[in-house]
Formats: structure tokens, sequence, C-alpha cells
């Protein structure tokens, strides 16, 4: 068998351009869509991400702003900024670039975002909502990733379902967001004894744990649905994912590659919940104004 290739370009690209006509209706009633980014330090990975952040808001008609702080800025004055950014009407959506130095409470700053701008889905209100199925903002590496099967018309109902990785950004919102979906989910991680007795079992892999190979064929169950959320760099300067690539597209039926698949979508959800906090926004105005 060899797999099928996600072009995770070609779905973002597809659901960009229909973001593009929410955030223009959106622009055409007042309320054109905003996203503001706050980025503390030089982290250079950061600062590649929240380039292309603020020019896929372009891209779309969201308007950005963005708040850089020094590394060893007082995270009062940061929370400073997220309180005004809170009360600010143009605003419908903030974000913190992670990681933040080491002196940083991160966790004071993510619950500091309104529950109701908190477009990464990190606050605790948010992650709330995803336990029990009603989240506000779903955290945008996973909903990219159901909005990828979803496209690919798979199904998850009734489906076993295993989650590699188990961070708070990545695996267990993913593990929670399939499970909604009444997948059987088992989600593995660094202290998992034998992983390939769990992977084995897979309709759905869901690969987040940031190990270049960690998943090899004998661990894939014949026609499964391989997402590979990792991204690694090799001392080639090449960029892998956790999901020895070659072989494992021999067994699966469908198989996103690395880069091109899950990342590009990353970011265009962001645009989505942005998107859709400005239409909440609007329809609230209206709903007041009737
Ligand atoms: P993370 O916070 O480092 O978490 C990694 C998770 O993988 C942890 O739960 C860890 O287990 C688990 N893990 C590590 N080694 C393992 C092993 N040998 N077997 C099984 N589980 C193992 O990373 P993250 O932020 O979730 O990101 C994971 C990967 O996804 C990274 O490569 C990252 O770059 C990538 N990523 C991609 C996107 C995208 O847009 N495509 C977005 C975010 C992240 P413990 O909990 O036991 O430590």
């Amino acid at each position: 068998m060899t797999a099928k290739l996600v072009d995770g370009v070609a779905v973002a690209a597809k659901i960009r351009s229909e973001l593009k006509e929410r955030a223009s209706r959106l622009t055409a009633a007042g309320e054109q869509p905003g996203l503001a980014v706050i980025m503390v330090g030089n982290n250079a990975a950061s600062a590649v991400y929240v380039r292309n952040k603020i020019r896929a808001c372009h891209e779309v008609g969201i308007r950005s702003s963005r708040f850089d702080f020094p590394a060893d800025v007082d995270p009062a004055e940061v929370l400073t900024r997220i309180q005004a950014l809170n009360a600010d009407p143009a605003v419908h959506g903030i974000l913190v670039q992670l990681p933040l130095p080491p002196h940083f409470p991160i966790p004071l700053l993510l619950q500091a975002i309104s529950a109701e701008k908190d477009v990464d889905g990190f606050h605790l209100y948010n992650v709330g909502g995803l336990v029990i199925g009603d989240t506000v903002f779903p955290p945008c590496t996973p909903y990219g990733v159901v909005k990828l099967l979803e496209h690919e018309g798979v199904e998850i109902e009734g489906k076993n379902v295993v989650v590699v990785g188990a961070s708070n950004i990545v695996g267990k919102p993913m593990a929670l967001m399939l499970m909604q979906r009444e997948a059987t989910v088992c989600i593995c991680h660094a202290k998992t004894r034998d992983l390939a007795q769990f992977t084995i079992l897979a309709d759905i892999l869901v690969v987040a744990a940031g190990k270049p190979n960690l998943i090899v064929p004998q661990m894939v169950k014949t026609g499964a649905v391989v997402i590979d959320v990792g991204i690694n760099r090799l001392p080639d300067g090449k960029l892998v994912g956790d999901v020895d690539f070659a072989g494992v597209s021999q067994k699966a039926s469908l198989i996103t590659p690395v880069p091109g698949g899950v990342g590009p979508m990353t970011i265009t959800m962001l645009l989505a919940n942005t998107i859709g906090s400005a239409e909440r926004r609007l329809a609230g105005a209206n709903r007041s104004a009737a």
C-alpha cells in the first residue's frame, strides 16, 4: 500500500480564501478582525513564527499589531499591556508567543488574557470548555489536524485513535477533540512502556513528540491514517517529522508530510479563531442593538 499524501498547503489555502471572505464581510460591517501578538526576547524560531502570523493576518484582512519586549522586561509590564489589549475593542485576539524567558510566570500571563480573546485557546476557561466539548477557541494545532481529517473525509467516530505526545498545547487537546468526536482514544508519552503495542492498534495515529523517526513501519497498522505533527531540524538542516515518512507511507492509507502537512494548518486556525471572535463580537453588538 502506498499512502495518499495530505496536502496541508492546499487545504490551508482553501480555508484561508474562505476566511478572507469572512474577514471582508466583517470589515464591511465595521468590525475588522484584529490580532495582537506579544513577543518577549529574541528567540529566533519565535521571531519567524511571529513574522509568519503577521503576514498571514495581512493576507486575509486581519489587522495585526505586534508588541515586542526585551528578554529582561519586568513581567508586570507585559501584564499591563495585556490588560490594555483586553480593553481595546479593535482587538479580537491576543496571543503571547511561547516560549517565554525562564523568569516569566507563563500561567499568570496566559490567565490574564481575556477568555474572549484567547485565540490560542490556552486560558483555563477555554481548556475547561475543551474538556466538556464546548470550547470557544480550540487550540490551533489540534484544531488544524481535525480540519485536515474532515477535509480528507476520514471518519473519526468509533475509530481507535492513538495520540503520541501529551503536551498541553498539542497532545492533550488533540486527544480531547477526538474523544469529543466519539473516537476511542489512547494517549502515549515518554514514559509509555512499549509504545508499539499501542500504536499498532491505531486506525488514526497522531504523533506529536518531537522525536525524529520515533514511528517506524512495524509500529503502524496497515491502512492506518498517520498524522505527523512533529517538526524536527536534523543536524544537516533538513526538516523532518516524528514519523519515518518513507517507510510508513508504504503501510499507511493516508499520511501528512513534514513540511507541508499539519504546519500550514496551525496559523490558518489562528486566523479562523480571530475571525470567529470578531463574528461573535459583531453578533453580540447586533443583539444588544435589537
Ligand atoms: P513537548 O511539549 O515537548 O511535548 C512532547 C510530548 O511528547 C510529551 O508529552 C512527551 O512525553 C512526549 N514524548 C517525548 N518523547 C517521547 C517518546 N519517545 N515516546 C512517546 N512520547 C514521547 O512538545 P509539543 O509542543 O507538544 O510539540 C511536539 C512536536 O510537535 C514538536 O516537534 C513540535 O515542534 C511540533 N509542533 C508542531 C506544530 C505544527 O504546527 N506542526 C505545532 C506545535 C508543535 P512526556 O509528557 O512524558 O514528557
